[in-house]
């Protein structure tokens, strides 16, 4: 079997040493073809809310899972990590 390097928490987004496990490579081309780059915390969120809309739609494109990725990522959705943290800790951007 053939193993690829992941970086857990995703290295185009935050640099964190001790971050790389080895996947099975068709299980991580799927990982990524499905989560993208959301960090481990905003991945159980896009499933939440993923399984949240498969209750409530019969379909959901391709163009919705995609920004429903990009909105947990940039904190448009209600189940985004950030929105839960406001008051304890306000990130600033740049
Ligand atoms: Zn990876």
């Amino acid at each position: 079997m053939n193993y690829s390097r992941h970086h857990v928490t995703p290295r185009s987004r935050i640099r964190k040493s001790k971050n790389t496990v080895l996947l099975p490579e068709k299980f991580h081309d799927s990982w990524h073809y499905i989560f993208g780059d959301l960090t481990p915390i905003e991945t159980i969120f896009f499933l939440k809310e993923l399984n949240a809309r498969m209750h409530k739609k019969r379909i959901i494109t391709k163009g919705e899972i995609q920004e429903l990725r990009e909105g947990i990522k940039e904190g448009r959705n209600e189940t985004e990590p950030q929105k839960r943290t406001k008051g304890k800790h306000q990130p600033t951007r740049s």
